[in-house]
């Protein structure tokens, strides 16, 4: 593990942290929220590097230089561990769930004693991932600390996991920087046209905003939005759609569609384009929105909602794109019609 830079944003929450080891007031459990793009996983990990380290003095951030650190950079600190969702050996793929097994062999192994002169650290994520067994498991080590242990878990939706985990960490919400200041951070390490944009599209998630920057979201954006209207007009095949959208990466194109169709209902009730998400499609979005009846939007809003919430189980993607399509391209074969 190495331990980046933390990004501006982070600085007073690890500050706060270097304050609460000086005062010896540290927590034994922190569940670390914000939305994804925020960097919560960097800040967990500079906060274990920060604990590992033998040799931080008064400061907030870990040293680098002492053995624990080099040990930990390594990837080799015996009292740092690190529990994640499980990758299977003979697939390859990354399951959806962290298992019971995985948090008893963790919890035996933070009742060993401690090989540094830093703390015994475990990072979880993402902690709502846990399933019930595993979280009533970890609920034992929670209730029954051991000394100089500090459990740090990580969760983008911390509402899913159970109050009795969740009442027994102090949470460190990470927010969205200022615009001014996420837009001056984005400006030093992408050089490319309208930042202000991306950053838009990302809510404010500054690594998220410089993802899509650098994957050209904008191009494959008009694409998607152009085979949307492909479909409405019936010059797209939805069952060619479905099959090609299914394999993105966290149905993206799925969220892009959820975020336009908010967007169409918005310029509907309101005749304006203030507020609305997609600022680089407006023009488009505007001449599809009066084609389209809220009655209609608002049915298919709930239905791309719902696929999106069944993203996690093991249901056919497929075939749910594949719904939602259809729909969408008979609102589209309904309003040429009228
Ligand atoms: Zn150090």
């Amino acid at each position: 593990m190495t331990v980046a830079a933390p990004y501006p944003w982070l600085t007073r929450h690890l500050e706060r942290v270097g304050e609460l080891l000086r005062q010896g007031r540290m927590p034994h459990a922190l569940l670390v929220t914000g939305r994804p793009g925020l960097g919560k996983l960097t800040f967990a990990t500079s906060v274990a590097a920060l604990l590992i380290c033998e040799d931080r003095g008064n400061g907030h951030v870990a040293c680098g230089k002492c053995r624990a650190c080099c040990l930990q950079a390594a990837g080799n600190h015996p009292d740092y561990f690190h529990v994640t969702l499980p990758v299977d050996e003979k697939t390859g793929k990354v399951g959806t769930v962290i298992k019971v097994d995985q948090i008893r062999a963790l919890s035996e192994r933070l009742t060993l004693s401690r090989h540094g002169a830093g703390h015994k650290v475990a990072l979880l994520e993402p902690a709502d991932a846990l399933n019930i067994n595993a979280a009533n498991s970890l609920l034992k080590t929670l209730e029954e600390p051991a000394d100089n242990t500090v459990l740090v878990l990580v969760s983008a939706q911390p509402g899913r996991l159970p109050p009795t985990v969740r009442s027994r960490c102090q949470q460190i919400r990470i927010d969205a920087p200022a615009t001014d200041a996420a837009l001056g951070w984005l400006a030093g390490q992408y050089d490319g046209p309208r930042p202000e944009v991306f950053l838009r599209l990302a809510d404010g998630a500054p690594l998220r905003a410089l993802a899509l920057a650098q994957e050209n979201a904008l191009e494959e954006r008009r694409e998607r939005f152009d085979t949307l209207v492909g479909l409405c007009n019936g010059s797209q095949d939805p069952v060619a759609v479905a099959q090609a959208w299914a394999k993105d990466e966290d149905l993206k194109g799925l969220g892009w569609m959820r975020d336009w169709i908010m967007d169409l209902l918005k310029i509907r009730m309101t005749g304006k384009l203030d507020g609305i998400h997609g600022i680089d499609l407006a023009d488009r979005l505007q001449r599809l929105a009066s084609k389209l009846e809220s009655r209609v939007l608002f049915g298919q809003l709930d239905r791309v909602n719902r696929t999106l919430q069944l993203t996690d189980s093991s249901l056919n993607r497929q075939m749910m794109m594949e719904d939602v399509l259809l729909a969408w391209a008979d609102t589209g074969a309904t309003s040429r019609k009228r």
